[in-house]
């Protein structure tokens, strides 16, 4: 890296931070003013971004939850029109953009679209700054939400742990002066799901003590200028993944394939596909060795059969002992899915009811499936 003092913001955004979070090295390239060409998530990201606010607000304007198609196309063509660099994804974002257009939209309590903030500072009185895609003004507390064109959807649990969640949550707080805060995310490619998250004053305090933290990491590495480069999540995003002396000493090293391109990406998903396969077949023929003759040892390692301990205990029993200890037997209750399916059969009477009590525990799941174009990638 040549020879210029890196230095900290004056206000921190949840990209910058989560940047440093995951590649110090890549955060201080970035800070550095390094050059990039912005990939097609952050292009397709932030110009959807720019659809969907302009239609949006004219939907709100009209108070109609959706408009007609006319002003469909006018939105996408005028916000479009001042994209250039996003032609070569107008298939992908028009329809994004239509099937979100043609969503109805609850516009109740929304207060403001893409708000930008400034100032919000931490305890530590360091300041962040960032634009939140929707807020929405209730009674008892805000509603934050951020809308994601990500291919991958998070469980309804893990929204609580999403840094962009807690930030957003948090500078409402300090914002709007609430002491609840719903943190929303809303996954597009998936029918607009949601996956919120609500913290309370002693949640919104730990979330700013936390991001005092994530700061006195970036000033420290200010101090000392030393950004390692580490590898992992972020590199799939990251802007100089193309260029990353990290990368190419470890692909170097390792003999592996790193994936820089469409035409390297579809050679690991393929080499991928072979190594499952593969895989398979070596464990079936294993599992049929170790049946006959045991366990292999291969330097310590005992590939075979283990036993597995597993219990099961009986349910009404133990729910009538801890009503017996005074306390809910509901709190270890879980409703099995395969159970429910068989219920809907059994007791088609009572399915409505059931089904009117389902949440949506979606999330996506890294694996093979087959796709309807043969050679295309699974959707
Ligand atoms: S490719 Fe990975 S290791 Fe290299 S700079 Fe980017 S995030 Fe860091």
């Amino acid at each position: 890296m040549p020879n210029t003092q890196i230095t900290p913001p004056d206000a921190y955004s949840q990209s910058s931070l989560k940047m440093f979070a995951s590649c110090p090295g890549a955060w201080a390239r970035y800070r550095r003013g390094d050059e990039y060409t912005p990939g097609a998530p952050l292009i397709v990201g932030s110009v959807f971004a720019d659809l969907s606010a302009a239609y949006d607000d004219e939907r709100r304007r009209a108070r109609l939850a959706v408009l007609d198609g006319s002003h469909i196309e006018q939105v996408f063509d005028h916000v479009m029109s001042g994209h250039p660099e996003a032609a070569p994804y107008t298939g992908e974002l028009r329809s994004l953009f239509v099937e979100y257009a043609e969503r109805e939209a609850d516009m109740t309590g929304l207060s403001e679209i893409e708000k930008e903030f400034a100032g919000v500072h931490t305890p530590k009185g360091r300041h962040l700054k960032g634009r939140i895609d929707r807020v929405y003004v209730g009674t008892v507390g805000v509603t934050v939400r951020d809308q994601k064109t990500d291919r991958s959807m998070l469980s309804r649990a893990a929204a609580k742990d999403d840094f962009q969640v807690r930030l957003y949550a948090y500078s409402a707080h300090r914002l709007y002066g609430v002491n609840t805060v719903i943190g929303q995310l809303e996954f597009v490619r998936f029918g607009s799901r949601i996956r919120d998250a609500e913290f309370g004053l002693t949640d919104l305090e730990v979330i700013g003590e936390e991001m005092d933290r994530r700061i006195d990491a970036v000033e420290a590495a200010c101090e000392t200028q030393d950004f390692p480069f580490t590898v992992g999540d972020g590199c799939a995003w990251c802007h100089y993944s193309g260029d990353c002396p990290k990368i190419a000493s470890l692909s170097k090293k390792a003999d592996a394939i790193v994936i820089v391109d469409e035409d390297s990406h579809r050679r690991v998903a393929t080499e991928y596909l072979a190594l499952k396969l593969r895989l398979g077949m070596v464990t079936d023929i294993l599992k049929s060795w170790s049946t006959v003759h045991g366990n292999i040892d291969v330097n310590g390692i005992a590939v075979g059969f283990h036993l597995s301990e597993r219990y099961e205990y009986p349910v009404g029993p133990i729910a009538k002992l801890l009503e017996a200890a005074d306390m809910d037997p509901l709190m270890f209750a879980k409703i099995d899915a395969t159970k429910i399916k068989k219920l809907a059969k059994s007791a088609p009477g009572i399915w409505s009811g059931i089904e009117a009590m389902r949440t949506d525990a979606s999330r996506t799941e890294f694996r093979e499936k087959r796709s309807k174009g043969g050679d295309d990638d699974a959707e």
